[in-house]
């Protein structure tokens, strides 16, 4: 079913590989294939009828080739656990955040109905909050490879009377 979609949206397979890792394992994801750098950013949205008291929880997974941040705006000073690494740092995120990409498809999926719809999406893009948190930490991957940040550990604790 997915090798169906890929030809239809004549991307090659690999691109393809962050947008499947977020939709199957959740999450914010990316990759670098050969000259391209491709970055899935989900953003959830609970919909919620007080009537019937049913809702669901939309994911919309953006998938951008070769993703540029055009925009930064604020400083969140927050802990951030990356997969590659085994304890949580403190990293600085922009608040707000707008990019652009040569190539964008944004996925909709939707767990009551079972269907995830795609469509190309043109920029520029704004995030706000986690996403832009989200945006920041992925773009560092692709332009940096690893995440800079601060151990946890220098904390100070505090007993407040
Ligand atoms: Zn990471």
């Amino acid at each position: 079913m997915e090798k169906k979609v890929i030809e239809k949206l004549k991307i090659p397979q690999d691109v393809f590989l962050p947008l499947l890792f977020s939709i199957k394992f959740g999450g914010d994801w990316s990759l670098k294939v050969e000259s391209t750098n491709v970055m899935a950013i989900k953003e959830k949205i609970t919909r919620f009828d007080e009537d019937k008291m049913v809702g669901y929880t939309l994911e919309n997974v953006f998938l951008f080739l070769n993703p540029l941040i055009l925009n930064q705006e604020g400083i969140i000073y927050r802990l951030e656990k990356c997969g590659n690494k085994k304890e949580r740092e403190i990293v600085k995120r922009p608040y707000k955040t707008t990019i652009d990409a040569e190539y964008a498809i944004k996925a909709s999926l939707n767990p009551m109905t079972k269907k995830i719809t795609l469509k190309k999406v043109e920029g520029p893009f704004k995030f706000t909050g986690s996403n832009a948190y989200g945006v920041s930490h992925e773009m560092e991957h692709l332009l940096e490879d690893e995440i800079s940040g601060e151990p946890f550990f220098e904390f100070e604790y505090e007993i407040e009377e």
